[in-house]
């Protein structure tokens, strides 16, 4: 019997979080960012960052600036949980596009390939993030699903079959790469698109197992090597 020959891969759609940067280190730079916020003194706002980047890798419970005013209660006076967010979600990051991401996403621009980004997250801070990095010069498309409100985040189709419509493509002829199999890979696995799974050990879900098979990607690889080679062969 013969294999099914699928039909070269055309798009190549890129989630944006712990895929083209590891999201520690936008974590680092929002907590730093706020730790400035709180203090006229270079060195005391320094402190108070480098406290928050310390208490959330001790344990990560969505309760760090809390815990701040708890340590610090005199802060209670300059500021609060919800003006802290607001400075972390809308400070520009200090983020850099990795060489090698550069380098293949202009080498396969220049291949003809389609290239997009589906990114979830509130929309201020996935835009400053795309900023930082530079994408919008290197990409086709952008999609922030938030700009959609938050019934259109992922798992949602809604971003995915925009990005079919823009770019002309369908089902294996698209790839997404993601990393987090709690959301990613359900609307374009159910699309027929190819799903690929870039698996980092500085993750923030590099330890999380798919539910079932719906929710797990097709492919997984532990390196961006790995997955630019297994790219090139479907091109
Ligand atoms: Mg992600």
């Amino acid at each position: 019997m013969s294999e099914r020959v699928s039909p070269r891969l055309q798009g190549i759609i890129l989630d944006l979080d712990d895929t083209l940067y590891l999201e520690h280190e936008y974590v680092q730079s929002g907590f730093l960012a706020v730790g400035r916020s709180l203090s006229d003194d270079p060195d005391e706002g320094q402190r108070y960052g480098e406290w928050l980047v310390k208490r959330a890798a001790q344990e990560n419970d969505g309760q760090t600036f809390n815990h701040l005013l708890t340590a610090f209660p005199h802060l209670g006076e300059r500021s609060d949980v919800l003006k802290m967010v607001r400075v972390y979600r809308e400070h520009q990051p200090d983020l850099r596009l990795a060489d090698e991401w550069r380098e293949a996403l202009e080498h396969w621009r220049h291949r003809g390939i389609f290239l997009g980004l589906i990114s979830d997250g509130e929309l201020v801070g996935q835009q400053r993030k795309v900023d930082a990095l530079g994408l919008e010069s290197l990409l086709d498309h952008i999609v922030f699903t938030d700009a959609y409100g938050k019934d259109h985040w992922k798992p949602s189709p809604t971003a995915f079959q925009e990005m079919e419509r823009v770019s002309g493509l369908h089902g294996p002829a698209l790839l997404y790469v993601g990393d987090n199999v709690l959301k990613d890979f359900v609307a374009p696995n159910s699309l027929g698109w190819r799903t690929v799974r870039l698996r980092l050990p500085l993750q923030v879900r590099d330890r999380l197992e798919p539910a079932d098979e719906t929710f797990a990607a097709q492919v997984e690889v532990n390196s961006f090597r790995v997955l630019r080679d297994l790219l090139e062969s479907w091109l």
